[in-house]
């Protein structure tokens, strides 16, 4: 099935029913769908085909959910980026991708250097307004009768880039199976029904955002409370306004709730799910003392689309991240043998399941390294219990997860780099209540040069998403690396 007809037949059966609410204003299914469709016929007339790929550089608005869904119906490839990216980085993906067309918002729509675009045919924008060349005219003069197209089990739905696990951003290439498939086996762990309604706060461009949340409301038929971001007092006042039953959020989230709220402001939600990073247990034991609920955490990547294991909503374990979902297999193995491990031992996951991505797009050798025989190497360290309760423990990866977003020290560092006074340069991660992570960095300086922060913020500032940027910078003598030359990231976290 397209991801798409799952919206047709929830349109089928529950057309009054609203759909989503944003803002105060509500969507039925019957009124999302026909935005679809009027999307999808938009495209079709601008000469968007099939298997065509089309850049969303949105927030959390309407137009996201509208322009994704009518994507998906036409059969092209939904292609989501981050927000916060800079010019530099939004060239990088739109030409990696070969992205014809691109929705983006007016305060975005600097980001998108046309010039640097060899395949862009398409810029729309996501005005209120509908001027021409916006997203708002083309859905009030298309069709409003469309069928989604039949697809193919492996056919892409959805490009969403991810570094991965070795640091540079690779198109992470979803099918429509792997969506499907993955949304199936979350509904049935969390048991989300029509009279569900879901409070989506986490971006709709990442992959909990989008599958984990959107594309799981459409297949149950649920209603999705869409927030432009986490405010306290707006998501607050919409839990009691909206009615809202299930709630999905990062660690961070969690903590500031567990920090401000009161349990009579949460008493509507049945059910609450964490992932993207690791809920410290003190966190999740805290949180059901407090509000009388349990946080169910789900664990995986954007490559798993995204979830491989759910912490079960039967038999709760605090600290763990669950079992293998529906159909999907996890093992723990020898980093260097790759041999099988018993329980309570320490080794790499690595999953096999239909939810495991088609593969990094146009790169082969990328998709050879992360999948080897079947299995997605995830990068992430863990074990599992006598009764096959899996935990996260640490990562092989170099990466830092500041709140659930992913910084990859090597693209930190290849843009320091770029200083001729910097002889070194080590970026690391840190602890921080909040956000779980912080981006640090490590400057040695050249001899006979000099080097300021200031420069060093001011490049990062007009090159890297301000989530990549290094919260402080230390100029140090020397770096400490082991006898083959490989920094020692652990040691600079200590020193
Ligand atoms: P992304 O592709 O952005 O979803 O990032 C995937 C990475 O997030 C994984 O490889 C893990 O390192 C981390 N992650 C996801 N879920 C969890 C979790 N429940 N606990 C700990 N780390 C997690």
């Amino acid at each position: 099935m397209n991801i798409a007809q799952h919206l047709e037949r929830a349109c089928l059966c529950f057309p009054d029913k609203p759909a989503l609410i944003f803002e105060q204003t509500t969507y039925s299914y019957a009124e999302l769908n026909q935005i679809a469709n009027r999307v999808a016929n938009g495209l079709a007339q601008l000469g968007i085909t099939k298997g065509e790929r089309v850049a969303l550089l949105l927030p959390n608005i309407p137009q996201f959910i509208f322009a994704y869904l009518g994507i998906i119906k036409l059969g092209a490839i939904a292609v989501s980026l981050n927000t916060q990216l800079q010019s530099a980085e939004v060239s990088f993906i739109l030409n990696d991708s070969q992205a014809t067309a691109i929705v983006v918002t007016p305060e975005l729509a600097g980001q998108v250097q046309t010039d640097q675009l060899s395949h862009l045919r398409q810029l729309l924008v996501a005005s209120p307004e509908a001027t021409p060349n916006s997203l708002a005219y083309l859905i009030e003069h298309a069709n409003p009768e469309y069928q989604a197209q039949t697809m193919e089990r492996d056919d892409p739905a959805a490009i969403v880039y991810s570094s991965g696990t070795t640091g540079f951003p690779k198109g992470v290439t979803l099918s429509h199976s792997n969506v499907i498939s993955n949304m199936h086996a979350k509904n049935l762990y969390c048991d989300m029904r029509p009279e569900d309604r879901l409070l989506l706060c986490v971006p709709l461009f990442h992959c909990f955002g989008q599958n984990a949340i959107l594309n799981s409301a459409i297949n149950a038929c649920a209603t999705l409370v869409l927030h432009r971001s986490f405010n306290y007092e707006q998501i607050i006042q919409s839990i009691a306004r909206d009615q809202v039953t299930m709630f999905f959020g990062v660690p961070t989230i969690y903590v500031l709730l567990l920090n401000k709220a009161e349990p009579a402001a949460l008493s509507s939600i049945r059910y609450f799910f964490s992932g993207a990073a690791i809920m410290p247990v003190e966190i999740a034991r805290r949180w059901h003392a407090t509000f009388k609920s349990f946080i169910h955490e789900g664990y995986g990547l954007t490559e798993t689309s995204p979830f491989a294991a759910y912490n079960h909503r039967f038999r709760y374990k605090f600290g763990s991240i669950g079992m293998p979902i529906d159909t999907v297999e996890m093992r723990i193995v020898d980093v260097d043998t790759g041999a099988n491990l018993a329980a309570e031992q320490v080794g790499e996951i690595i999953v096999r399941g239909p939810n495991v991505m088609l593969g990094y797009w146009n790169n082969p050798t990328a998709t050879e390294q992360a999948i080897r025989n079947g299995w997605f190497h995830t990068g992430d360290l863990g074990k599992y219990d006598a009764e096959g309760y899996f935990y996260i423990v640490d990562r092989l990866k170099d990466m830092i997860n500041v709140a659930g977003i992913k910084v990859y020290p090597a693209e930190v560092e290849q843009v320091i780099y770029q200083l001729p006074a910097v002889a070194e340069v080590a970026v690391y991660g840190i602890a921080d209540e909040v956000t779980g992570e912080r981006v640090m960095a490590k400057v040695v300086i050249k001899s006979g040069h000099q080097l300021s922060e200031r420069e060093i913020f001011a490049l990062c500032r007009k090159q890297i998403a301000s989530f990549k940027i290094p919260s402080s910078i230390e100029f140090v003598e020397s770096i400490p690396k082991n006898a083959t030359g490989k920094v020692l990231k652990r040691l600079l976290r200590n020193s």
